[in-house]
């Protein structure tokens, strides 16, 4: 194109975050007085507000307004590149979104308002990086000598570092049990990577996870290389990593999911740890798998990508029994330390402990063994950690006068009694009131909790282990900035003997002195009519599990149970995955779940009762008609298990085939009329596609 000589201005085709349910692609037309590359960061009017848009490549599909308004600005920016753009095309019509929203809604908030000075002044300050010769010479000083299974493990990325581009790479599957050395096997990989002048990215599922993985990476490669991405950064914070990775200064870009779509113009390396965390899905917005993003990213990068967990996703597992993961093992410790002891206590047969007998009393949190042995590691110096997935003094009040509970006005749920500052909390809605003095129906004063949460589990301990020093963590506890770190100080300082916590102090922690873990009423999963959740149980008691014996001491991991005989218990307690996901494989398989079926759930919510279930009939009555020879399953819609949540009937309908490729085309064709369907319903508050749901 003669740009020089031509005055006229040119069109832009431009990826614009117009509202879903415009029902538009997310691409417009702008004109500007010279060609910009694709990939330009941009700011255009749309509507009346001006927007952040991405000059994208013209594949003639765009939609043409009548009026062709002018670019506004053009960002002093290197442009997004083709990578990124392939990323971004492909996660938005494979999540059925905008590919306009999908794709500013990956880029930092902060960029929409800086002019060109204040960039130019941010990307002065991203950090900058030293040389990887440097780097390299630091990281063989601190290294320890790889066992054979880590050094196996680092010579399949080695490997495949050194493939020519076009060669197929396998997703690597690292199942380590815990503190088998997987975290060593990332940072030596990343320093193949970085060795290369590549960028590495490195996803963890929790927030919380992400300080201690930094600092390992920090210790090794230098603090100045990284930059983290996660959603606990403050705006400004955010758009100066972001511009790290997006410039390249930074080598090595570590975050939870929304990490996942960051710029990366020197990707080399992907790593994803506990891979089979249900965090990585998103629960609103696209609801990406930032899990499976990774490995496409990896893919259409031509890069390897290495999935780590000691319990890998059912997914995972089965790809990799399938050959099309390549599956690298650590099947033992790195620094020693047996895995620990499994004791299922049959809750059945157990006798209530000294202190907790007679008419009226609660039934007792611990059995008395359970709390002999507690006691015994406390007199050594030694910790515990109890596991209770529910925070909160007690799940429900209830009167016994009268039969009122605390249900929730405005869900189908029960409100949480919160005795620290005596509040009723619905933890659907929020909604929260004092905890009245007596029964709001009858007046009765003595109206009592049932059930047990966290809080209530701490003061109970407290009563029968008098001498111990009892701390709580969970999102109560740990819901101001810096809570969580000084909780965990105290724990590693040796101040605590007992940790009572929900599953976030499963996850991850690096407890030296644990030598007892144990769940304490972990069956309410096995019942679950959520299809993940037995895997989710499994990995949840397994991480549990890890936190003990870190050290090298002899310990244990105790359950509390009334279903001893449970095969996934068994399972657990010979430490045998392969045998647990065997038989969970077979049940899928049996009843037509993922991985032998490819899902997507269409929700809707309505003020009325009424609207949401009428409009998703509609949308399968839509489906079927377009389905024609796919095999695909339209079913029914169904109430959500919360059914009303915040005043809103809930409800949503399965879409099934046991193939991919015709269920992402049917979901192509079907969307489009579902934003013409919703016009039609006007008493809808909200509809989404999930695409592979994470519970149906
Ligand atoms: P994971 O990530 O699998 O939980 P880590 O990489 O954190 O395991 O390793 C667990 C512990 O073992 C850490 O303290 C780590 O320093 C140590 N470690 C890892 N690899 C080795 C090794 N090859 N030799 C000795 N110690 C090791
Ligand atoms: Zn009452
Ligand atoms: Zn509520």
């Amino acid at each position: 194109m003669n740009e020089s000589t031509t005055s006229a201005p040119v069109r832009l085709r431009v990826a614009v975050p117009t509202p879903q349910h415009a029902g538009l692609a997310g691409l417009l037309d702008y004109e500007h007085l010279h060609p910009l590359p694709p990939g330009a960061l941009v700011r255009v009017p749309l509507g009346r507000r001006q927007v952040l848009g991405v000059v994208w490549d013209d594949d003639g599909h765009g939609e043409a307004p009548v009026v062709i308004k002018p670019v506004a600005d053009v960002l002093a920016l290197p442009p997004l590149d083709a990578a990124w753009r392939a990323l971004l095309a492909f996660a938005a019509a494979y999540y059925q979104r905008g590919l306009g929203e999908m794709a500013v809604s990956a880029l930092p908030s902060a960029l929409q308002a800086l002019d060109n000075t204040q960039l130019a002044r941010r990307l002065r300050r991203a950090p900058t990086p030293r040389t990887a010769r440097n780097a390299g010479a630091q990281a063989a000083a601190q290294a320890p000598v790889l066992n054979a299974g880590q050094a196996a493990a680092v010579a399949a990325v080695q490997s495949q570092l050194a493939l020519p581009p076009e060669a197929p790479r396998p997703p690597m599957l690292l199942w380590g049990v815990t503190g088998s050395g997987k975290t060593e096997v990332y940072l030596h990989a990343a320093e193949l990577a970085l060795g290369q002048g590549r960028q590495v990215l490195v996803l963890v599922p929790e927030i919380n996870l992400t300080p201690q993985l930094e600092a390992r990476f920090a210790a090794r490669f230098g603090a100045e290389r990284i930059a983290t991405l996660h959603s606990g950064l403050t705006p400004p914070q955010r758009l100066r990593h972001w511009l790290a990775a997006h410039a390249g200064t930074a080598d090595i870009v570590l975050g939870t999911r929304l990490a996942v779509l960051a710029s990366l113009p020197r990707l080399g390396l992907v790593v994803v740890d506990e891979e089979h965390d249900a965090s990585f899905k998103a629960q609103d917005g696209a609801r990406q798998s930032a899990r499976d993003l990774a490995v496409l990213r990896a893919h259409q990068a031509r890069v390897p990508v290495l999935l780590g967990s000691a319990t890998p996703s059912l997914e995972s597992w089965h790809h990799a029994s399938q050959g099309r993961y390549l599956r690298l093992d650590l099947p033992e410790r790195a620094a020693g330390g047996a895995l620990p002891t499994l004791r299922v206590l049959d809750l059945s047969q157990q006798q209530r402990p000294k202190g907790l007998r007679g008419p009226g009393a609660t039934p007792p949190p611990v059995a008395q063994a359970l709390l002999d042995a507690i006691e015994q590691r406390r007199q050594r110096g030694e910790q515990s950690l109890l596991l209770l997935n529910r925070r909160g003094y007690a799940p429900v009040l209830h009167c016994g006068a009268c039969a009122w509970k605390s249900a929730c006005p405005h869900c189908t749920a029960w409100r949480v009694f919160h005795k620290s500052d005596r509040t009723l909390r619905c933890h659907h809605c929020g909604f929260t009131e004092r905890v009245p003095r007596a029964c709001p129906d009858c007046g009765n004063q003595d109206i009592a909790p049932i059930g047990r949460g966290t809080e209530r589990l701490e003061e109970q301990l407290q009563g029968l282990l008098p001498e111990a020093r009892i701390a709580r963590l969970d999102a109560d506890t740990t819901s101001q900035v810096g809570s969580l770190e000084r909780q965990l100080a105290a724990v590693h300082a040796g101040d605590v003997d007992v940790l009572v916590g929900t599953q976030m102090i499963a996850k991850g922690h690096d407890f030296q002195r644990v030598t007892l873990v144990a769940a304490l009423n972990p069956d309410g999963l096995l019942f679950s009519s959520d299809f993940r959740a037995p895997e989710r149980l499994f990995a949840l008691l397994l991480q549990a599990a890890g936190r003990a014996g870190r050290d090298g001491a002899r310990s244990e991991m105790w359950l509390q149970t009334d279903q001893p005989k449970h095969p996934l218990y068994q399972a657990l307690a010979r430490h045998d995955y392969p045998a647990f996901a065997a038989s969970q494989l077979a049940e899928r398989q049996a009843a037509g779940l993922p991985p032998y079926a490819h899902l997507a759930l269409l929700r809707a919510d309505s003020k009325d009762p009424d609207t949401a279930p009428a409009f998703l009939q509609a949308a399968a009555e839509a489906g079927q008609a377009l389905s024609g020879e796919w095999p695909i399953t339209w079913y029914p819609p169904v109430p959500h298990p919360v059914a009303r949540v915040a005043d809103h009937w809930r409800w949503q309908m399965l879409v099934e085939s046991p193939q991919r490729a015709p269920l992402q085309r049917v979901l192509a064709q079907w969307v489009p009329e579902l934003h013409a369907l919703r016009r039609a319903h006007k008493g809808l508050a909200r509809w989404a596609i999930d695409v592979d749901p994470s519970a149906i």
